[in-house]
């Protein structure tokens, strides 16, 4: 089994910037939501953001994990919807947004590849949560892979200082492991970078 807190790699400088699109769609309960749980970045977000963490919910819905926000308890920017919802292989939901640090990671927590060590990740991150039980029934589908590759695709056109893909588990491994023993994240590596 794959050791989530290993879960890293980092993108190539040399990009050309050029913007990639990407099938989203505005989630509202969530986009209504993230004023009450998001924060200012105090730096423009094409400064700022330099991590995207991946996260699995540990649920079965998208709305599961928006009651979240509505809760005023976490955030994450995008959503990538399980198999059994309608949006599952039409687009991901976008939950907060880019400009604002959403709250993903507890402010504590770093690692040494990481920029430098830095704390405070979610001021310098993007977050997306996948969604999947995380009990090895219900495999992350292709789409999904895909979706959520198209994500940090489209990330690394819009944001030049954006260097570092990672997990949860590695930023928080006492107390996470999403998104989980059951990502392939070879493959999924292998998809983001072609
Ligand atoms: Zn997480």
């Amino acid at each position: 089994m794959a050791d989530p807190t290993e879960f890293q790699f980092d993108l190539p400088p040399d990009r050309n910037g050029a913007r990639i699109p990407l099938a989203e769609d505005i989630h509202r309960t969530a986009w209504a939501a993230a004023g009450g749980c998001a924060s200012l970045r105090g730096a423009p977000p094409e400064e700022a953001i330099r991590v995207i963490v991946i996260h699995a919910t540990a649920g079965a819905s998208t709305a599961g994990a928006v009651s979240v926000m509505e809760e005023g308890r976490a955030s994450f920017h995008w959503i990538v919807p399980g198999k059994d919802e309608t949006a599952h292989g039409e687009h991901v939901w976008a939950t907060c947004p880019e400009r604002l640090a959403a709250w993903h990671v507890r402010k504590s927590c770093a690692h040494p590849d990481i920029c430098a060590g830095a704390t405070n990740i979610n001021r310098l991150s993007l977050g997306i949560e996948i969604v999947n039980r995380q009990n090895g029934e219900d495999p992350f589908s292709n789409w999904q892979l895909e979706a959520t590759a198209g994500i940090i695709r489209y990330a690394a056109g819009k944001y030049p200082n954006l260097s570092h893909v990672v997990s949860h588990a590695r930023l928080d491994p006492s107390r996470r492991t999403d998104p989980g023993e059951n990502f392939p994240w070879t493959e999924f590596k292998r998809l983001v970078l072609g």
